[in-house]
Order: structure tokens, then C-alpha cells, then sequence
């Protein structure tokens, strides 16, 4: 997909973002963070070379990064900021890197990158409509059948469950899975505005339709078929 809005020069792009000043140093590919790195456990995933990749300060090289499945394999848990003996942090490389592929549109050339629009519209969705990142209305079980039968019951007992565990589930008052009140979930919305999140859902969707059509999908098909495929090229084993 042809972009006209890509910047003059990558490396100086990536520069600007907090995230990145914070978590770029000179960088020894001694290996320790990938050493220490539970997603490289499990993906064809190496943080060693991303931030090697970073480095060269090449465009090419950094725009065939920011276009990958690499860069989407990352759980954030900053493991690798703890052991890193120049103190980089390839976690927060990582989201600088996301940062600027989704702003550039270039997160649809790789299928862990589509997964931006469904996983965009779950969480934004539960927080603005809810109040929380993750919430059960929102949580269909066909969609996540390796959870299991146990949590299957769980689903469909929902209120029955969730009083068990103490919650108060979309009860006004205190408690957990409480009813957040409008007035909250409007200020929600206000942040969204003012700090760039309905900015980046609109940039998200636009860029999707885009790639949807040169795929020859509507965006329904597109959007599920981002949520369910997922190929075996990723894994280690
Ligand atoms: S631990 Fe730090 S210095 Fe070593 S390869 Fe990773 S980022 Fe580079
Ligand atoms: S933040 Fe990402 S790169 Fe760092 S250890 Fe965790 S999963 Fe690995």
C-alpha cells in the first residue's frame, strides 16, 4: 500500500516519541533481552534484532520492520527493560515502533498487524461502552473456545458466577464489574478526544477499509477473518 504521508526519514520520526528516547541507548546485541523474553519462548520473535535492525538507522530496513508480524509478537511485560546491561528497552522501542506502523497504515501488511482493527474495536469498545479494558458482555465463548467447558458454564451463568466471586456485577454502588455511570464514561469519551484515541480508531478503520479492498473483502469479512486466521508461520514449535 502506497503511503503519502510517510516522513522524510523513519529513524528521525521514531526520534520524536517519548517512548523511544526513553528506551533507545546503544545497544552491544549482547542477547540478554531475548534471553530473558517470554514471547521469544514461543514466536519466531528475536527483540535483539529489532533493536540491532533500529540501530542501522536504515529506512529500508526500519520500514520492512514497521510492515512485519515482528513487531506485534511483543506482550509488553518489560522483562527485557530489567535486564538490559545498556539499560535499552526494547519493550518501549517496540511500542514506538506500533506507534508509528499504525499511524503510517503500514500494520496491514501482516496478518499479527490486521489484528489492530478487531483488537481496537474490543477494547475501545468495552471502555467507552463500559468503563473497562475487558468486560464480559463483550466476551462471546465461541469466539474463544480453548478457554473451556468450565469457563463456557461461566458465560452462560453469568450473573449466578460472577455473585459467587463477590462481584457486583452492573450494580450501582462500589464493587467489582460495577455499573460505571454515564457521567464517567462521557469523560471517558473527553479523553479519547483530547489525547488522540478517537484520532487513532479512525486512522485504525481507515487504513483497514483500504486494505480490505485491495484484499477484495467488505469489511466484515475482513475484520473476521483478522480476528480468526491465524497461519503457523509464527510459532517456534
Ligand atoms: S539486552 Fe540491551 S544491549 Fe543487549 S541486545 Fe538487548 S537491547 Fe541490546
Ligand atoms: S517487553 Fe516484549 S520484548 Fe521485552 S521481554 Fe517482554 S515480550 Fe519480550
Amino acid at each position: 500500500m502506497n503511503n503519502n504521508n510517510k516522513p522524510k526519514n523513519l529513524f528521525d520520526e521514531l526520534c520524536k516519541d517519548y517512548r523511544f528516547k526513553e528506551g533507545f541507548h546503544t545497544c552491544i546485541n549482547c542477547g540478554t533481552c531475548t534471553a530473558i523474553c517470554p514471547a521469544a519462548e514461543f514466536y519466531k520473535y528475536d527483540p535483539r534484532k529489532i533493536v540491532s535492525i533500529v540501530q542501522t538507522r536504515d529506512d529500508q530496513q526500519i520500514e520492512e520492520l514497521l510492515k512485519s508480524d515482528t513487531i506485534w509478537y511483543c506482550g509488553e511485560c518489560m522483562s527485557c527493560v530489567t535486564r538490559c546491561p545498556r539499560k535499552n528497552g526494547p519493550g518501549l522501542v517496540i511500542i514506538a515502533l506500533r506507534d508509528l506502523s499504525a499511524r503510517l497504515g503500514y500494520f496491514t501488511e501482516s496478518e499479527k498487524g490486521r489484528q489492530l482493527l478487531p483488537l481496537t474495536h474490543i477494547m475501545t469498545g468495552n471502555i467507552l461502552n463500559y468503563g473497562y479494558c475487558v468486560h464480559p458482555k463483550s466476551f462471546k465463548w465461541e469466539d474463544h473456545k480453548e478457554s473451556g467447558p468450565v469457563w463456557k458454564w461461566h458465560t452462560e451463568h453469568l450473573e449466578q458466577s460472577l455473585a459467587r466471586q463477590g462481584a457486583n456485577y452492573m450494580g450501582d454502588g462500589p464493587g467489582i464489574l460495577r455499573k460505571i455511570p454515564q457521567e464517567s464514561l462521557d469523560e471517558l469519551k473527553a479523553i479519547f478526544d483530547v489525547t488522540g484515541g478517537t484520532e487513532r480508531i479512525a486512522i485504525v478503520e481507515k487504513y483497514s477499509k483500504l486494505k480490505a479492498e485491495e484484499m477484495g473483502m467488505d469489511m466484515e469479512e475482513y475484520e473476521k477473518q483478522a480476528f480468526e486466521y491465524c497461519s503457523d508461520k509464527h510459532f517456534n514449535h
